[in-house]
């Protein structure tokens, strides 16, 4: 399928991994061959942990990786938090803002994701900023309000295409085997892109990569991928499984 966005597959690993895991990653890169590397930018997000060692194994393959969370604040008395500047000085070059599972278990809001964007930008990462409505959000007619309401909280004034992914996560769709239509999936992203237009103007928006995340699968990937203004895939428990993670990545080439 003709693109004009290069897509982006990015495997979030969350709270799952230890060192021995790695030899999934090794995997990933084996089994991406150059037609691969050429049509789509893979990336992957393990625990802090591992995020050295990982962008140590993986350096020269062409993936990318990436942190799960950063803190607002560049530095300081604030433990257990990481700053992006230590995410980027492990190698990382992207980090997930905003996710379903820290506005909800952590309490974050919009105001602290933008925050959370701002600081990575600073640090030269790219924020993949969350955004995503709840079961009862959708079955109220307001997904659409909702997920512009988000980004509106969420995005930096000053972002241009290079610098910020946004993922749409339906929170009802991650990790539950469950996903949007298609139709509903190119509502929604035709309603960012329209969203981002007003907030940053037509030019950045239009450069912007809008990714699906939720259950995504090798079974399903190639439907949602083929969706207008899906540019590819926020992808968490398929991640961990080198072979799907990477037939997801040729659905999107
Ligand atoms: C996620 O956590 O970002 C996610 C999309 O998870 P899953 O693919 O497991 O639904």
């Amino acid at each position: 399928m003709a693109r004009s966005i290069r897509p982006l597959v990015a495997g979030n690993w969350k709270m799952n991994g230890l060192k021995s895991e790695l030899a999934i990653a090794g995997a990933v890169a084996t089994g991406c061959d150059a037609a691969l590397r050429q049509a789509v930018d893979l990336a992957i997000c393990p625990p802090a942990t591992l995020l050295a060692a990982l962008s140590d194994s993986l350096a020269g393959t062409g993936i990318a990786t990436g942190g799960q969370d950063c803190s607002r604040e560049a530095s300081g008395a604030f433990t257990g938090e990481i700053a992006a500047a230590m995410l980027a000085d492990a190698g990382a070059r992207y980090v997930i803002v905003g996710h379903s599972e820290r506005r909800t278990l952590h309490g974050e809001d919009d105001a602290t994701v933008r925050a959370k964007a701002e600081a990575a930008v600073a640090a030269q990462l790219v924020p993949i900023i969350c955004v995503g409505e709840t079961r009862a959000e959708r079955e109220a007619g307001r997904a659409v309000a909702v997920v512009c309401g988000q980004l509106a909280g969420s995005v930096p004034a000053a972002s241009g295409a290079a610098s910020l992914v946004v993922a749409y996560e339906p929170v009802w769709a991650i990790g539950t085997g469950l996903t949007p239509t298609a139709g509903d999936v190119a509502e929604m992203h035709v309603a960012i892109r329209a969203e981002l237009g007003r907030l940053l103007g037509q030019e950045a928006a239009s450069g912007v990569r809008l990714l699906y995340g939720g259950s995504v699968k090798p079974g399903n990937a190639a439907e949602l991928m083929s969706v207008r203004d899906v540019d590819g895939a926020l992808v968490g428990g398929a991640s961990l499984v080198a072979a799907d993670f990477l037939a997801i990545a040729r659905a999107c080439a």
